[in-house]
């Protein structure tokens, strides 16, 4: 008999339509392992050794999946690199050894009594970048108990292609996917900023996250459609709904189809106003898809990543190097190189340091770099040193004060000189940015604006510090509102300071590559807009399609309005009416 249909939503992640058979991959979920003592040292000796054993089995394994990983994954190896590093952290391998030494545990209670421990400490914390690492910790503990539990691991690969169902899936198991064993995939935890999402994007993988009861509602075998765009998931569907999401996911294609190819042309308004759009990137590796898609330069490189792939802190010729690559593939297309961007010391090392009582207002950014000097000048140095090989910017992030811009900048002079002393090339006029991402920055932006070539304004921490929400908090993310009024007028602001120095505004948080404020922020002023790569086709055909007055009249309505809804309501309706082809696949479909 017939099933009906049922909806469950979740969190489009990754965008596109797929229609196919469940896999639920519930059972990788470890139950609670046995508590158990052991009696003699002898016990106790060889517990360990097991321990020991497994540890470095899990470090052979991940070593083989390193290198069996397919050319176009290559990109992500790192992320095996640090789960083989967070095998050995003190948190989890020596802690373990210690529990059982001490406490007399077997190695499975042992090591999961070391994994509820990180897990406490990284309990609440906000930002999306540490949740990242929690989950690489996860990953190793349950690769680890599977081990122990003389399982073998869960292979991701199948017969038929299919759509994953999972609790969660690890950034290494997305890394396993491809397209032709994985059409989709669903998971119950996950955000749109985790590292697994992001993976799915860049492998173009539809995805869903954040479903709740998932793997309970939906069985290995199901039939079911997701819709990446919108994060709708239909159980068992009609032959009515399947064709109708068959045409819809034809349509999608062909539409995706159609913007890519005048993704090359200039991000021009009808009437002759021009744009830049440019790339968000995390490694170098994603210069080639912002390529691919003609971005006009590199607006964010978020450079942290370059910090975690290893144990050690990277050597300033590391850094050169990779500054470089992007630097070189991008020229003669200018690339802004955004300095680290750690959130508190945790996240260099995240199992190593104490947990900060509140992250995301600590010691993080800036903050961090005018505290650790050392680290700060090496990567300076190594920016600079980049900038005599193409067209680099540099930009502070989390910039509070216009002391924090004067204390940047000196330092940079300071290794300016180094340079010239060592005789090595820079580009002495290397523009220098503020990212105006705290509303202290824009009340001084006026001021800011003396020390700051261009602003670049981070809407994703921006938003989260004007309207105080924790844009990692499932519970108040209905409330992330980016066309809050105090958001547009603080938007208006910061463009009105640059406007009156003379320096440009450009825009490289999430809002910046969402279709559905595009126009809006065109009209607001900010005429560079930087973004995931796969969001660059149709921001460039929206605004390739929209004139900037009429971009303007839309932003001076919005300022008049006085509560998000009506402003929600209303740029929904204006966008509805303009671009009815976009709008009807939903607005996520360009969004990272
Ligand atoms: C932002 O805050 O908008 C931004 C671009 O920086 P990040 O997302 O890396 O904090
Ligand atoms: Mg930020």
């Amino acid at each position: 008999m017939m099933r009906e249909s049922r909806v469950l939503q979740g969190i489009p992640a990754s965008p596109g339509i797929v229609l196919g058979r469940a896999r639920v991959l519930a059972e990788k979920m470890e139950a609670q392992p046995d508590y158990c003592l052991l009696y003699s040292p002898g016990e106790i000796n060889e517990e360990i050794g097991r321990f020991l054993k497994a540890v470095e089995q899990a470090e052979s394994d991940l070593i083989i999946l390193k290198e069996s990983l397919s050319p176009e994954y290559q990109e992500h190896a790192h992320l095996l690199d640090l789960q083989i590093l967070v095998l050995k952290e003190r948190m989890i391998f020596e802690e373990t050894q210690r529990l059982i030494q001490e406490e007399r545990y077997n190695a499975e209670w042992a090591l999961f009594q070391a994994w509820q421990k990180v897990r406490e400490l990284f309990k609440g914390i906000g930002d999306p970048y540490i949740k990242g690492r929690i989950q690489d910790v996860e990953e190793v503990y349950r690769r680890l108990q599977t081990i122990l539990a003389g399982r073998e691991a869960l292979s991701l690969s199948s017969q038929e292609p299919v759509i994953l169902v999972a609790r969660d899936l690890s950034p290494a198991e997305a890394t396993q996917m491809t397209r032709s064993q994985v059409l989709g995939f669903i998971t119950e935890r996950g955000g749109r900023t985790s590292h697994t999402a992001i993976i799915a994007q860049s492998l173009e993988i539809p995805a869903v996250v954040g479903v709740d009861f998932a793997t309970r509602e939906i069985a290995t075998g199901d039939a079911l459609i997701m819709d990446g765009l919108t994060g709708q998931i239909i159980l068992d569907p009609d032959e009515e709904m399947s064709r109708f999401y068959r045409d819809r996911r034809e349509d999608f294609e062909a539409f995706k189809e159609k913007v890519a190819q005048s993704s090359g042309l200039p991000a021009t308004t009808l009437d002759a106003y021009p744009t830049h759009i440019q790339a968000n990137i995390e490694l170098p590796e994603e210069v080639e898809l912002g390529l691919k898609y003609g971005a006009d330069g590199v607006g964010l490189y978020r450079t942290e990543f370059l910090y975690l792939r290893q144990r050690h802190l990277p050597t300033e010729e590391e850094l050169f190097q990779d500054y470089c690559r992007v630097v070189e593939a991008m020229r003669p297309k200018t690339v802004t190189i955004r300095t680290l961007d750690i959130g508190g010391d945790k996240f260099l090392s995240p199992l190593e340091y104490a947990p900060e009582m509140n992250p995301a207002l600590g010691l993080r950014a800036i903050r961090f770099c005018l505290k650790e000097t050392n680290i700060f000048r090496t990567q300076l140095k190594a920016i600079l040193r980049a900038s005599a090989f193409g067209q680099v910017r540099v930009m502070f992030p989390l910039i509070s004060s216009v002391g924090e811009m004067q204390e940047s900048r000196r330092l940079l002079e300071e290794v300016k000189q180094d340079l010239a002393r060592e005789g090595l090339p820079f580009d002495p006029r290397l523009p220098v940015g503020a990212m105006i991402e705290v509303p202290a920055a824009v009340t001084l932006a006026n001021l800011l604006a003396q020390y700051a070539d261009f602003f670049s304004i981070g809407t994703n921490d921006l938003i989260q510090y004007a309207l105080a929400i924790d844009r990692g908090n499932k519970q108040v993310a209905p409330m992330y509102q980016p066309l809050h009024p105090a958001v547009m007028r603080m938007i208006r602001e910061v463009v009105h300071a640059a406007g009156i120095a003379r320096i440009p505004v450009a825009m490289c948080g999430e809002m910046a590559g969402d279709p559905l404020y595009i126009p809006v922020l065109l009209g607001l002023g900010v005429s560079e807009l930087s973004m995931n790569a796969s969001a660059i086709p149709i921001a460039k055909h929206i605004i390739r399609m929209i004139t900037i007055e009429a971009a303007r009249k839309i932003a001076r309505h919005v300022l008049r309005l006085v509560t998000v809804e009506e402003i929600n309501e209303y740029v929904a309706q204006e966008l509805n009416r303009r671009f009815p082809e976009i709008f009807r696949f939903g607005r996520t479909m360009a969004q990272s």
